[in-house]
């Protein structure tokens, strides 16, 4: 009789673990008291209501409260060179191109948190490889690039290859077109946010990007500013409201249809 009551406790032990209490029934929700029955109305927001937009004619479109940073005609207004002077990039045929030898564009605007639509075109006649084949890209805030580059059949270091954030992150997949073909990125940006420490980010800056509207960059969290030499980290200084900048890295990249909105 000893034994089979030392066999039962120690079935319970087992089954309960020890200081555990056998619970015979499921807790039961909303048991608290309740001073009024939930309604549905209860958790629905009606103020203020949101804002309404007109979105473009197709995903490609200006919305309407974007700001159009080129639209195919004119590239003074809102681009300058680094300096702020007119740039000697050229228009031609709707689009914007890089020039060997006349530096990166900068946006007069700057921007904090934005949406940003840019479409880009490497040469169709192919020349170099690697990094030397249609190279450029877009700097958010004038420090964080997101890689333009040919790499359609064209092998490079994958954290450098297009939609790259160049020697941080390499894309998710390779979506590239052709050289010569159009191509789009949209960009969603997440501007760094400071302390006391000049030094040292308090929420880093964060990246999505979709390429040809594949995601290719999934809110990644950067390390620092883009540097082609050295550690990302050890380059952080506290900065605010920037520029969008397009590299000129001496190929022929065609850019067109450029809109932000500011978030
Ligand atoms: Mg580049």
């Amino acid at each position: 009789m000893k034994k089979l009551v030392t066999l039962s406790l120690m079935s319970c032990l087992f089954t309960y673990g020890i200081g555990q209490t056998p619970q015979t029934t499921k807790p039961v929700p909303g048991k608290y008291p309740e001073l009024e029955k939930m309604t549905p109305g209860m958790t629905e927001i009606w103020e203020p209501e949101v804002k309404i937009i007109q979105p473009g004619i197709t995903n490609s479109d200006a919305p309407s409260d974007a700001i159009v940073l080129f639209s195919g005609t004119e590239l003074n207004s809102e681009w300058s060179d680094l300096q702020g002077n007119p740039s000697k990039w050229i228009v031609k045929d709707g689009a914007l191109i890089s020039t060997r030898g006349a530096g990166f564009i900068k946006t007069k605007r700057k921007f904090g948190n934005f949406q940003l639509h840019i479409e880009w075109r490497t040469p169709s006649e192919v020349v170099g490889e690697s990094q030397g084949r249609g190279n450029s890209g877009v700097f958010l805030q004038e420090l964080y690039e997101v890689q333009v580059l040919d790499s359609y059949n064209n092998r490079t270091y994958r954290n450098g290859q297009a939609a790259a954030m160049y020697k941080q992150y390499a894309p998710l997949v390779n979506v590239c077109k052709k050289p010569g073909e159009w191509q789009a990125y949209d960009i969603i940006y997440t501007a760094p946010t400071f302390g006391n420490d000049s030094t040292l980010y308090v929420t880093p800056p964060r990246v999505t990007v979709l390429q040809n509207g594949v995601l290719v960059q999934n809110n990644v969290v950067l390390r620092g500013p883009t540097e082609y030499i050295g550690i990302p980290e050890y380059f952080v200084k506290k900065h605010g409201p920037g520029s969008i900048e397009l590299q000129d890295h001496g190929n022929p990249v065609g850019f067109r249809n450029i809109w932000i909105r500011e978030l």
